[in-house]
C-alpha cells in the first residue's frame, strides 16, 4: 500500500509535473522542428527539379531534328558523357507533331500516360517554349514531373514533353525523417533526465522548508532555515518562513509566559486561603478565631475572583470577542465624573486631584471601555503617589484638532527608563514600585488594548522619583467646539 501511495504522491509532486512539462514542450519543439524542415527540403528539392527539367528540355533541341516526320537523334556515340546525357533526356519524353501523332514516346512516359492527340493540337496554338509542368502518377504511384511546350526548330514544330522521376527526390526528406525522428525519443529521455534534475534541484529549497516545518513543534520553535542570499522567489519564500517563525516563537512565547504568571498569581492567593484554613482547622479554639480565619480567606478569593474576572477580560478582548459599541461621547463628561468618584480615595490618600478641560472633545468611542480607561489610568496615579502629591486629569484637542489628547500626570514615584518598554506587558509590575493595594499588573494591558481597539496611541514619559505622565491621543469624532473660558478649569485642593 505504501509504494502506490508514494507513487501517487510522486506524480502529484511539483517536480514531476516540471519534468512532464519540460518533456511535453520539448516534444511538441522537436517534431514541430522536424516537420518544417522536411517540408521545406521537399520544397527545394521540387524547385531544383523543376530548374533541371527546364533546362533539360530546352536542350533537347541540340541533340533533336524531324526530318521526314520523324524523330532523330545526333549526339556522338563515342562521347560517354554526352551519349549518358541523351540516354537520360530520352527516359521519360514524348515527341509529337502538329497533328498529333506521336513521334517518340519512351516507356517511362507510356507509364505516366500519353497525351491525347487533341489535346497535342491544341498545344500548337500556343506560342514556342515551355506551356508549363505538371506532376504525373504513373501506376505504381511513382511521381515524376514532366514540363511541356512547343518547339520551333528551322522551319519545324514539334511538340516536346520532358520528365524526370521525384522518386529519388522523396528519397532524401524520407532519409531526413526516418533519421531525425529516430534520434527524437533519445532525445526526449535525454530532455526528461536533465528536466528531472534541474527541477529537482531548484525545487531543493521547498523540499527543505517542508522538512524544517515537520520538524517544528511547541517545543523547537526556534529552527530556522539558512538563507541562500541568492535573492529569488525562494529565497523570499525562506526569509517569509523565518519571518513566520519568528512570530510564531513571540506569540508562543507570550502564551507561555502569560500562563505561567497566570498560574503563579493565582497559586499566591489559593496557598494563602489554604494557609487561613489549615491554621483555623488545626488551631482556632474560638469563634472569634474562626471568624478571622475566614474574613482573610474570604479577602484572598476576592483577590483570586479578580484575578480570574480580569484574565477573562483580557483573553476575551485579545481574541476579539469583546465588541466595542461605539458610538459619539462627551470625554470631558465622562472624565469630570471619573475624577469627581475619584476625589474621595484621593483625599483618603493626600492627593490633590485636579482636572483640566481645555477642550470639549468629543470621541467615536465605547462607553464602557473608555470608563475603564480613564479608571485605570486615574487609579495608577493616585496608587502610585505618596501622600502630599498631584495627580492631574487633562484633555484637549491637537494642534491640528484632528485627535484628541487626554493626559494623566501625576507627582508620585515614576518608573525607570528601563522599565518602561514592559509596563504595558500582562502582570508586569515594576520591580521596587510600592503601594498600599496589591496590584495585578494587569491594569495597564487593558489600557493599551483599549486604545489600539480604538485606533489611538499611548504615549509614556516618567521620571524616576518625579511622577508620570500617560497621554492617551484618539481620533477626535467631529470638530472641535469653541474653546471653554479659562477661569471654568476645575481643580480641587482636597487637603
Ligand atoms: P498594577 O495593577 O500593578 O497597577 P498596571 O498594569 O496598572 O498594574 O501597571 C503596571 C506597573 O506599572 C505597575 O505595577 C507599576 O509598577 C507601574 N505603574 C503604572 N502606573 C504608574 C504610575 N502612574 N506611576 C508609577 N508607576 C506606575
Amino acid at each position: 500500500m505504501i509504494l502506490p501511495t508514494k507513487i501517487a504522491r510522486g506524480i502529484r509532486g511539483l517536480r514531476f509535473r516540471l519534468t512532464i512539462s519540460y518533456f511535453a514542450i520539448f516534444a511538441m519543439l522537436l517534431v514541430g522542428v522536424g516537420l518544417y524542415f522536411r517540408d521545406n527540403l521537399q520544397v527545394t528539392l521540387d524547385g531544383r527539379m523543376h530548374e533541371i527539367v527546364e533546362e533539360e528540355w530546352s536542350a533537347v533541341r541540340g541533340f533533336l531534328r524531324i526530318e521526314n516526320g520523324t524523330a532523330v537523334w545526333y549526339y556522338d556515340a563515342k562521347d560517354v558523357q554526352e551519349s549518358f546525357f541523351v540516354e537520360r533526356l530520352r527516359r521519360i519524353i514524348l515527341i509529337a507533331g502538329p497533328d498529333g501523332r506521336v513521334l517518340e514516346a519512351s516507356n517511362g512516359f507510356r507509364a505516366l500516360g500519353v497525351d491525347p492527340p487533341t489535346a497535342i493540337q491544341k498545344e500548337f496554338q500556343g506560342e514556342t517554349g515551355i506551356h508549363g509542368c505538371t506532376f504525373k502518377m504513373d501506376a505504381k504511384r511513382d511521381k515524376a514531373l514532366i514540363c511541356a511546350g512547343i518547339v520551333q526548330q528551322a522551319n519545324t514544330k514539334y511538340y516536346l514533353a520532358l520528365g524526370r522521376g521525384l522518386a529519388d527526390n522523396a528519397l532524401i526528406p524520407g532519409r531526413f525523417t526516418w533519421d531525425y525522428f529516430s534520434a527524437v525519443p533519445v532525445l526526449l529521455f535525454l530532455t526528461g533526465l536533465a528536466g528531472w534534475f534541474i527541477a529537482g534541484r531548484a525545487l531543493e529549497p521547498v523540499n527543505q522548508v517542508a522538512t524544517t516545518a515537520q520538524r517544528i513543534s511547541g517545543a523547537n520553535l526556534s529552527v530556522r532555515i539558512p538563507s541562500r542570499d541568492s535573492g529569488d522567489e525562494l529565497d523570499n519564500l525562506i526569509q517569509t518562513f523565518n519571518q513566520m517563525m519568528d512570530r510564531l516563537k513571540f506569540n508562543f512565547d507570550q502564551m507561555r509566559q502569560f500562563s505561567t504568571d497566570a498560574s503563579h498569581e493565582l497559586r499566591t492567593p489559593v496557598t494563602a486561603i489554604r494557609g487561613q484554613l489549615e491554621v483555623a482547622l488545626f488551631t482556632a479554639t474560638t469563634i472569634e478565631q474562626y471568624r478571622d480565619a475566614i474574613v482573610n480567606a474570604l479577602q484572598d478569593v476576592e483577590q483570586l475572583s479578580n484575578i480570574i474576572r480580569a484574565l477573562l477580560l483580557l483573553s476575551q478582548a485579545e481574541t476579539g470577542q469583546l465588541v466595542l459599541q461605539r458610538v459619539p461621547l462627551e470625554l470631558h463628561e465622562i472624565i469630570q465624573d471619573i475624577a469627581d468618584q475619584f476625589q474621595i480615595p484621593a483625599q483618603e490618600a493626600g492627593i490633590t486631584l485636579a482636572v483640566q478641560i481645555e477642550d470639549q472633545a468629543v470621541v467615536s468611542a465605547d462607553r464602557l471601555q473608555m470608563t475603564r480607561l480613564i479608571t485605570n489610568l486615574l487609579s495608577n496615579a493616585i496608587k502610585y503617589t505618596q501622600p502630599g502629591g498631584y495627580a492631574l486629569a487633562s484633555l484637549r484637542y491637537s494642534k491640528d484638532r484632528h485627535s484628541v489628547e487626554f493626559a494623566i500626570t501625576d507627582t508620585g514615584q515614576g518608573i525607570a527608563a528601563e522599565n518602561l518598554p514592559y509596563i504595558f506587558e500582562r502582570f508586569y509590575k515594576v520591580p521596587g514600585n510600592t503601594n498600599p493595594e496589591k496590584g495585578l499588573g494587569l491594569g495597564l494591558s487593558f489600557v493599551a488594548w483599549i486604545v489600539k481597539a480604538h485606533d489611538g496611541r499611548i504615549d509614556v514619559s516618567s521620571a524616576l522619583g518625579k511622577g508620570s505622565t500617560f497621554t492617551v491621543h484618539l481620533p477626535a469624532a467631529q470638530m472641535p467646539q469653541r474653546p471653554i473660558p479659562a477661569n471654568s478649569l476645575k481643580a480641587e485642593q482636597v487637603r
